[in-house]
C-alpha cells in the first residue's frame, strides 16, 4: 500500500495538532488531561463528559487540538516502535513542588529522540511548596532550557487542580502548531492510528483511532494489521454516533473482525476483497515471523 505523504499533497489543508502528555508518575498527567477536557469540552455540551475513549479533541479560540488520553508514555513508545508517528507536539509535565525525577529524564530523552517540539507544563503551581525556578534549573541541566532564560522551550505554569494556566497552555500549543504547518487531505483514502482497543460486549472488537489523513466514514472497507472489516459505527469522544472522522480527529471504530493492537495503522481499502487479502497476507507474515522465532 502506497504511503501518500499528506503534507506534500497539493490538496492538503490545515489539520489540528495531536498532543501527547508525558511525565513522572504522580506529577499530574491524568489530572491535567481531565482539567483540559473539563475546561473545554463541557462548554455548550449538555451533560458534559461521557466517557474515556483514549483520545479527545477540544477547541481553543475556534481551533481544535487533539489529546492522546492514555495513561503513561507506553502508548507513545509503542507507537514509535511500530513507526506510528502520530504525535505532533510533546508536553512534558513536571510537578513544580517535586522537580525532575527518573521518569522525567526518561521522557526528556524520548521527546528529544522523537524530534518533536516540546512544551513544559509546570504543574501543581497552586501548592505553597512549588518552586518553579528550581525546576527550571533542573530541566535546563538536562537540555530543556526555558525561553525566559534564553533557551528555546516554553515553560507554562499550570495547576490541574485549580485550572490555572490551562488557557495559556492551549494557546502555546496553537502557536507551536502554527509554525509546524500541519496538513492533511480530507479527500484522500483514510489512514488512522489505533490508540486504544478492546473487545466489547455487544459491539465486538473496537478501536479508538486518530485519523492521520483522509476521512474515515461509515461503510469504509478497512484493514488494520491482520484485522479487517467494514466500519459499522463511529462513536466520538462525547459518546455520540457520527458518520465520519476528519484528519486529527478521533472516534471509536466498530466493525473489525478482531482487536488490533495499539499503534497499528487502520487503512481504508477499495473493496472488501482487497481488505481481506491484505489482512490475510499480514496474518501469514506474522505467523512466519513467529515460526522463525520458535525455530531459532
Ligand atoms: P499522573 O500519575 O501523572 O497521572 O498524576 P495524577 O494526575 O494521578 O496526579 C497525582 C496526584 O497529584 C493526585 O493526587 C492529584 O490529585 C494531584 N495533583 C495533580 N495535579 C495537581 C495540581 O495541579 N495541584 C495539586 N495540588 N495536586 C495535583
Amino acid at each position: 500500500v502506497e504511503e501518500a505523504k499528506a503534507d506534500e499533497d497539493p490538496n492538503a489543508v490545515e489539520r489540528p495538532p495531536v498532543i501527547t502528555i508525558m511525565g513522572h508518575v504522580d506529577h499530574g498527567k491524568t489530572s491535567l488531561l481531565d482539567a483540559i477536557r473539563n475546561a473545554k469540552v463541557t462548554e455548550g455540551e449538555a451533560g458534559g463528559i461521557t466517557q474515556h475513549i483514549g483520545a479527545y479533541t477540544v477547541s481553543q479560540d475556534g481551533k481544535d487540538i487533539t489529546f492522546i488520553d492514555t495513561p503513561g508514555h507506553a502508548a507513545f513508545s509503542n507507537m514509535r516502535q511500530r513507526g506510528t508517528d502520530i504525535t505532533d507536539i510533546v508536553i512534558i509535565v513536571v510537578a513544580a513542588d517535586d522537580g525532575v525525577k527518573p521518569q522525567t529524564l526518561e521522557v526528556i530523552k524520548l521527546a528529544k529522540e522523537s524530534g518533536k517540539p516540546i512544551i513544559v507544563a509546570l504543574n501543581k503551581m497552586d501548592k505553597e511548596t512549588a518552586n518553579p525556578d528550581l525546576v527550571k534549573g533542573q530541566m535546563a541541566e538536562h537540555g530543556i532550557s526555558p525561553v525566559d532564560w534564553g533557551g528555546d522551550i516554553e515553560f507554562v505554569p499550570v495547576s490541574a487542580k485549580t485550572g490555572m494556566g490551562i488557557d495559556d497552555l492551549l494557546e502555546n500549543i496553537l502557536l507551536t502548531a502554527e509554525v509546524l504547518e500541519l496538513k492533511a487531505n480530507p479527500n484522500a483514502k483514510a489512514k488512522a492510528a489505533v490508540v486504544e482497543s478492546s473487545l466489547e460486549k455487544g459491539r465486538g472488537p473496537v478501536a479508538t483511532v486518530i485519523v492521520q489523513n483522509g476521512t474515515l466514514k461509515i461503510g469504509d472497507h478497512v484493514v488494520c494489521g491482520a484485522a479487517y472489516g467494514r466500519v459499522k459505527a463511529l462513536i466520538n469522544d462525547m459518546g455520540k454516533n457520527i458518520k465520519s472522522v476528519a484528519p486529527s480527529h478521533t472516534a471509536v471504530t466498530v466493525g473489525l473482525n478482531e482487536v488490533p493492537p495499539a499503534g497499528e495503522i487502520l487503512m481504508a481499502m477499495d473493496s472488501d476483497k482487497e481488505a481481506k487479502e491484505y489482512a490475510l497476507k499480514r496474518k501469514e507474515y506474522e505467523r512466519n515471523k513467529e515460526l522463525s522465532k520458535s525455530t531459532k
